[in-house]
C-alpha cells in the first residue's frame, strides 16, 4: 500500500479479516466503528490506540447523496455507505469495500477503491437505463427520456 495515500474503510472491508486495522492511514467513518457492536473484531478495534475515526461533513454527504440520487444507486446505500463514500470525496482518499454498491458510485464519481478480499471482483456492474413510457434502451445513464419525457429506470445488463 502507499503510504502518502489515505484510506477509507468500510464494515465490509473490517468484516473480511483481510486488512491489518492498525495501519496508520486508515480512516474509518464514526458510523463504521459504530456497526461493530460486539465480539472478538470490538476488542480489537477498542485496543487500537490511535484508531482514526472522522464524520464527513455534510456538504459531501450531500454531494454523494445528490449523486447516488441521479444514478439511482442511492436507494441501495446505506447510511455509512454514503459516509464511506462522503468521506474518501472530502479526505480525497482511497475506499477499501467489498460493497458492491459503494464500489458502483465510487467508479461513477472517480473516486479510487479496492476490494479487500483476495479476490478482486472482475466483472464491473454495467447498468443500463430504460425509459418507463417508451421502453427506450440508454447505455448511459440519463434520467429523463428525450424522445418522450419520462423517467428511465436502471438495470443490470446482463
Ligand atoms: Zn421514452
Amino acid at each position: 500500500m502507499d503510504y502518502h495515500n489515505l484510506y477509507i474503510i468500510d464494515t465490509s472491508a473490517i468484516l473480511s479479516g483481510r486488512i491489518n486495522l492498525t495501519e496508520n492511514n486508515y480512516i474509518y467513518p464514526e458510523s463504521v466503528i459504530s456497526e461493530i457492536k460486539s465480539g472478538n473484531l470490538k476488542t480489537i478495534i477498542n485496543s487500537i490506540e490511535y484508531l482514526k475515526i472522522e464524520i464527513p461533513e455534510n456538504m459531501y454527504i450531500n454531494e454523494v447523496i445528490n449523486f447516488a440520487k441521479k444514478t439511482g444507486d442511492y436507494y441501495v446505500l446505506s447510511k455509512t455507505d454514503i459516509d464511506v463514500i462522503a468521506l474518501a470525496l472530502q479526505l480525497n482518499a482511497t475506499i477499501i469495500s467489498d460493497d458492491y454498491a459503494i464500489q458502483n458510485v465510487a467508479r461513477l464519481m472517480n473516486l479510487k477503491y479496492y476490494g479487500a478480499g483476495i479476490e478482486t471482483i472482475k466483472k464491473e456492474i454495467k447498468w443500463k437505463y430504460r425509459c418507463t413510457g417508451c421502453h427506450k434502451i440508454y447505455k448511459n445513464y440519463i434520467e429523463i427520456c428525450p424522445v418522450c419525457g419520462h423517467k428511465t429506470k436502471r438495470y443490470i445488463k446482463k
